[in-house]
């Protein structure tokens, strides 16, 4: 008995010292609180505005999973003690510490989400290609497709794990493989006539999918969209599942990052470098 209520009081001080960490009395936080909460469904800057911008926003909702993973606290946006450690984020990136989220802050959090991605400085240099002989198969539902060996050995070891920690979830689809390798020529011809089309029309592209490297997941889909479509409610339903939340903590433990854009998409590298 008296370890049990040991144990409950340890429990209840570290709640009360997790609470804590997100209330505060500094009328400085609780103001910047007050601006992020309304700005939060509101704001009309994005922090990807620049790729296609009618499927962002209003607000930067869906991105709070990440930041609180990249703040390293677990808050709600609306909270001082969200705006508290947004200030330390800002102090580090060289930014005015107002705790508030603005386009600059939505700048440096991108920044460094990208900055975690061996494939977007690899592709600075030159557009990472698969050697296609060498791929292995897997199925997407019916589908064959191909993907690098590395990808898929380290993906089953990745769902398995998932697995072990929601059992009924596997059943329903989570984490299937929706694409995984794509003929660069095949991507360029289905996009030529739209040029919405993942910016594939466009010359200068390089999908990481051709690498053979990238996957696309089942993370979740609301309404009538489907698993991989951009339309920013969706992807705001998809950034609150069980399965995108296990993705943001664990996933990187078997070399995948994740375009945050995209919920769905991970691509795997070798070392994952922490938020
Ligand atoms: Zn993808």
């Amino acid at each position: 008995m008296r370890i049990a209520l040991a144990a409950l009081a340890i429990l209840l001080a570290v709640s009360a010292r997790a609470e804590a960490a997100c209330s505060s009395w500094n009328p400085v936080w609780r103001a910047a609180a007050a601006a992020n909460a309304k700005s939060v469904t509101a704001s009309t800057w994005t922090f990807f505005e620049g790729r296609k911008g009618a499927e962002e926003g209003p607000g930067w909702d869906m991105y709070v999973p990440l930041i609180l993973r990249t703040l390293d606290i677990r808050c709600e946006a609306s909270d001082p003690g969200f705006a508290k450690a947004l200030a330390g984020f800002q102090r580090r990136a060289k930014l005015k510490p107002t705790g508030r989220m603005d386009a600059a802050t939505a700048r440096a959090l991108r920044g460094r989400w990208q900055w975690r991605r061996d494939f977007l400085k690899k592709a600075a240099k030159a557009c990472p290609l698969a050697d296609v002989a060498t791929l292995q198969p897997v199925y997407a539902g019916d589908t064959r497709v191909l993907a690098d060996r590395r990808v898929l050995t380290a993906y089953t070891h990745m769902r398995r794990a998932f697995e072990d920690a929601h059992p009924y979830m596997i059943r329903f689809g989570a984490l299937d493989i929706l694409s995984a390798w794509r003929d660069p020529a095949k991507d360029r011809e289905v996009c030529k006539d739209n040029p919405t089309c993942n910016g594939v029309a466009k010359t200068d592209h390089c999908s990481s999918h051709w690498s053979g490297m990238a996957l696309d997941l089942y993370v979740g889909m609301t309404g009538d969209y489907g698993p991989i479509d951009s339309n920013y409610e969706n992807r705001l339903y998809q950034s609150r599942t069980v399965i995108y939340q296990w993705m943001l903590d664990h996933a990187g433990e078997y070399g995948f990052v994740n375009y945050p854009f995209e919920p769905w998409h991970w691509e795997w590298q070798e070392e994952v470098p922490a938020y």
